[in-house]
């Protein structure tokens, strides 16, 4: 699995996911917090001229420039060698954290200790650091930060280490007045841990949420798979139950043809107009077990796709339909851009498709009309266009035919005999090889039907 190009790990969710790009946020700030501090120093002792000790704070400012050049290395190569383990990013993002408070307490001291207004960095520096850690890394990081404030402050205050004093702008003498020391470490301390309190705990809620909304997807997803097999099964066992009823319906429907011919002796008039209906009944429904055969086949049969000459196809779906041709004198025009005309295809669903469009043209086409079938292939494209002049289809049935079992009026008085499945499977099937069918019909003029199917020699979807 990838994700923005980037290896997926395992078990993280996207939040921790984002701990590289929040880790290159903190190197791009840092960059920006060196040079601050940098200028500032500039600012405050070249421009300014207040007494602060320059060259401490130079040399920490390179430092921060220094070790961030090596965690913006340190980063680009972990995440050119993706997949990269949650626990490494943790400890370099810990790493990045424990520096920052080291040249920070420096910082601090060379700027007047306690005294130094420096000093709240350190509280965004732990609003900033809840972002990239777990919350209980967080609150080791602001015990960390904690401990250097009071180390420092007891170091100055006891004189172990000399305090700087930047005479000018701080007080001077804060540092040794051990009420102040004392009650400004407890409201420090207490802000840092509140700070990070506050925000680990709307972090860890945004995290939970993430890990909601994700097993919730991957519920759905579930679902949906198992949803999918369900309908695959149904679909299989409708199309073994269209298979079982041919069978015994094609053989009531030759029987009845004996009776009605004659063969089994004389019938009376009533008997046989009787059972002429009843083989009219019988013939639909072995075309309704057909159309719903044919309309599963072409939605569970995964055929191989083979190199498939249309021309060949479609001239024996012409050869199949000739009576009917004939009987109504009607003109059938194939126009094919080459030929043979190959495509990677399947056959089965190809004969169906060309079958149930040429099938319909003919049968809602009066005597004497025409019909004009034109296949045309560009690279992996084959453009159809059916046309014919028959009776049209009334404008506002014209979003409905492409629904199961629909028929339009006219198209019912024309033709008694009809199930409504022939164009739903055609929709299918162009679905299938990337297409879409479009519709253009006139009332009493005809009607086209267009689409393309993405079927090239190589390619295939089916
Ligand atoms: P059937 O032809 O069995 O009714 P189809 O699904 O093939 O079912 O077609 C659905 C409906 O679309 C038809 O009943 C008819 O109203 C309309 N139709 C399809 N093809 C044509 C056509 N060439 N000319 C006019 N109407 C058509």
């Amino acid at each position: 699995m990838r994700l923005n190009g980037r290896e997926e790990v395992p078990g993280v969710i996207p939040l921790e996911k984002e701990l590289i790009s929040r880790i290159e946020l903190f190197i791009k700030l840092r960059w920006l917090a060196g040079g601050g501090v940098t200028a500032a120093i500039w600012t405050t002792g070249s421009l300014l001229h207040l007494p602060i000790p320059v060259v401490p704070l130079y040399l920490i400012g390179g430092l921060i420039l220094l070790y961030n050049a090596f965690f913006w290395i340190y980063a680009r190569k972990l995440r050119a060698a993706a997949p990269y383990s949650h626990a490494v990013l943790a400890r370099l993002a810990n790493l990045q954290i424990m520096a920052d408070w080291l040249a920070l307490i420096f910082i601090v001291h060379f700027s007047g200790g306690i005294e130094s207004p420096v000093i709240f960095y350190f509280i965004f520096h732990v609003i900033f650091s809840t972002f990239v850690l777990s919350p209980r890394a967080s609150y080791l990081q602001s015990t960390l930060a904690a401990l250097l404030i009071i180390v420092l402050s007891i170091l100055e205050y006891h004189q172990v280490i000399p305090h700087v004093s930047i005479s000018g702008i701080l007080a001077g003498d804060l540092y040794d007045n051990s009420l102040y020391v004392s009650s400004f470490l407890f409201f420090f301390v207490s802000t840092l841990y509140i700070s990070t309190y506050l925000t680990s705990s709307i972090i860890n809620k945004l995290r939970g949420r993430e890990k909601e909304l994700i097993t919730l997807k991957d519920d759905l997803e579930e679902a949906y798979h198992k949803l999918e097999k369900s309908d695959a099964a149904k679909s299989q066992f409708v199309f073994m139950v269209t298979h079982e009823l041919r069978r015994p319906l094609s053989a009531i429907e030759s029987i009845l043809g004996l009776f009605i011919e004659g063969y089994t002796g004389g019938l009376l008039e009533k008997q046989k107009r009787l059972l002429q209906r009843i083989e009219y009944r019988t013939t639909w429904l072995l075309t309704l077990v057909r159309d719903l055969r044919d309309g599963l086949r072409a939605e569970i049969k995964k055929e191989k796709p083979i190199q498939l000459d249309l021309v060949t196809v479609i001239e024996k779906i012409q050869d199949s339909l000739r009576r009917e041709v004939e009987d109504k004198a009607l003109d059938l025009r194939l126009s094919f851009s080459q030929s043979p005309l190959f495509v990677r295809s399947d056959k089965g669903k190809m004969e169906l498709l060309f079958f149930n469009l040429m099938n319909n043209a003919v049968r809602y086409t009066p005597t004497r009309g025409k019909i004009s079938l034109k296949v045309s292939k560009e690279d992996s494209l084959v453009r159809i266009q059916i046309s014919d002049t028959g009776i049209g289809i009334p404008e506002q049935d014209l979003s409905m035919i492409f629904e199961e079992f629909y028929r339009a009026k006219n198209a019912r008085s024309m033709e008694r005999e009809g199930t409504g499945l022939g164009l739903p499977i055609v929709r299918r099937i162009v679905e299938i090889y990337g297409g879409q069918v479009a519709v253009k019909s006139q009332v009493g003029k005809g009607t086209t039907f267009s689409f393309d199917l993405a079927i090239g020699e190589e390619t295939s979807n089916a």
